[in-house]
């Protein structure tokens, strides 16, 4: 097994990974708000948490992962204090409920995972399912001395927890001094965040509470479910810089808080994704999704790749001409694959083999606080010397064991197979790819009539369609 060296936002140092249960990891995402559709700025992030997770179970980790889904408003501190709801926002805006709104976009978020061949998380549990956990950590932190109740609800006292701050760097006095006038008066202190909020009869989403009618602040749930399903001392966190502060500040300080026990071993934070110089954000406008992506020409495949070129923790700029450059490389790629699968591969025999090398520096890059650029390079190294190996002998072993290499790097990477994939469907007729496109729309809009007719279609023209966990999979009957 490698062990990693992995940079840790809360000591700010790399340090060697040092699991709780040697050879095991569990990671905890915050995921995302479904109240609209998630853009690629937040497929950084969930690409981010891909390549770490695939990276420790290269290395040999065992590997559990939550991603937690925000169903329940996301209500940040500022719209805490002024009393507004996103989720809830979009259902009146759309005359939905919340939970219709939410199911929609777990749905969609899921579906671009897919596309992304991002390797699904163990679980991924949604808020609106936990409230109980979060009404217990909510009244333990209240016996504790954490918390105090008010006539708008629960809240968690900030000046009770000493190592608040720790995290992002700020202090208790600093936080006041740049609190704004609108702050509520019942809050002892302007860093107090909500744990459960009674005090909105409009509200659309309520629950029992010992206080009262009411709904949870956003930060306990991730307190509450990271505890339901990796329990504490976990090992590592992962959320995009913003997260940072308040939010993983106040995770820290209601879970620690509440159990006595340390929260988390390492904290991972990728920097964002730019648009113009500006972080891609919900509600700035700026809605580049992977449909985007899709409508111009590009493969969500290079996005992938563009994500897997820059290092987490380096701000990346989003622009066209870099999707371009991106569909370029890909390309590379594919040559090389047509050309490798032109040839009949066989397996590689005994272990000395070829690209052992190219796996022992990919292996050594991303152990490095996960530098897959660096990795990157090591692959396009090992096709320019795979492309002299064939046309030196072109024959079945060098391609075996080539195949070999190439699948431990995709482990990883992620791309080559979907490629193969492709590549495969490209001897495949227009007609019958459209087709396949056709039911899978209609599949998505749930129309599963027309589906099934689509299908029946495609099997007429003497092919059959397999659903797969990385999409639908045409294939010539045999
Ligand atoms: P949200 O749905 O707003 O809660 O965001 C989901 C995740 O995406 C969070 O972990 C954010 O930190 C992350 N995120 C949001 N915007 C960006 C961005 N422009 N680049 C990278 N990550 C982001
Ligand atoms: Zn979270």
């Amino acid at each position: 097994m490698k062990v990693p060296i992995l940079y840790n936002s809360l000591t700010k140092k790399n340090e060697e990974l040092q699991t709780k249960e040697p050879g095991k990891v569990r990671i905890y995402n915050c995921g995302p708000t479904v109240y609209k559709r998630q853009h690629v700025g937040n497929m950084r992030r969930y690409l981010f948490a891909d390549f770490l997770r695939r990276s420790l179970e290269f290395f040999g980790y065992e590997v559990r992962e939550i991603t937690n889904i925000t169903d329940v408003g996301h209500l940040t501190q500022d719209e805490i204090d002024a009393g507004e709801d996103k989720l809830e926002v979009e259902a009146k805006r759309q005359k939905k409920t919340p939970q219709d709104i939410a199911a929609e976009q777990t749905d969609l978020f899921l579906h671009d995972l897919q596309s992304l061949n991002i390797q699904p998380a163990h679980k991924y549990p949604k808020a609106s399912e936990h409230i109980k956990q979060m009404l217990t950590l909510t009244e333990a932190l209240l016996k504790k001395g954490h918390a105090y109740q008010t006539a708008s609800g629960v809240y968690f006292d900030v000046t009770s927890f000493p190592a608040y701050g720790a995290l992002s760097g700020n202090t208790l006095n600093n936080i006041a001094a740049g609190a704004r006038v609108t702050v509520r008066s019942e809050k002892k202190h302007p860093a107090d965040f909500a744990l459960w909020k009674t005090d909105d009869p409009e509200h659309i989403q309520q629950w029992d509470s010992p206080w009262g009618r009411g709904y949870p602040g956003w930060h306990i749930e991730c307190s509450a479910m990271s505890l339901e399903y990796l329990g504490s001392d976990i090992d590592i966190h992962t959320g995009g810089e913003d997260n940072r502060f308040p939010h993983h500040e106040n995770e820290i300080a209601q879970s620690e808080g509440a159990t006595g026990e340390p929260f988390v071993r390492v904290w991972m934070h990728n920097r964002h994704l730019l648009f113009s110089g500006k972080k891609l954000a919900k509600r700035e406008g700026l809605q580049i999704t992977l449909d985007t992506i899709r409508e111009r020409g590009y493969s969500p495949l290079a996005f992938r790749f563009f994500v897997f070129s820059s290092h987490y923790r380096s701000p990346l700029e989003f622009s066209w001409e870099a999707m371009n450059a991106a569909e370029g490389k890909l390309n590379t790629f594919r040559h090389f694959l047509r050309r490798l699968m032109e040839l009949p591969s066989t397996p590689p025999i005994g272990q000395q083999m070829r690209g052992s090398e190219a796996l022992r520096k990919f292996a050594e890059a991303l152990s490095q606080d996960l530098n897959t650029p660096r990795a990157l390079a090591v692959v396009f190294d090992f096709i320019k010397q795979s492309n002299a190996a064939l046309d030196a002998s072109p024959d079945g072993e060098t391609a075996g064991e080539i195949e070999a290499t190439l699948k431990k790097i995709d482990s990883v990477l992620g791309i080559f197979e979907q490629l193969k994939e492709e590549i495969k469907t490209e001897t495949i007729p227009l007609a019958v790819r459209n087709l396949a496109r056709q039911r899978e729309e209609a599949r998505r809009a749930k129309n599963f009539e027309k589906a099934d007719e689509l299908r029946a279609a495609i099997e007429k023209e003497g092919y059959t369609l397999e659903d797969t966990s990385s999409g639908p999979r045409l294939a010539k009957q045999s």
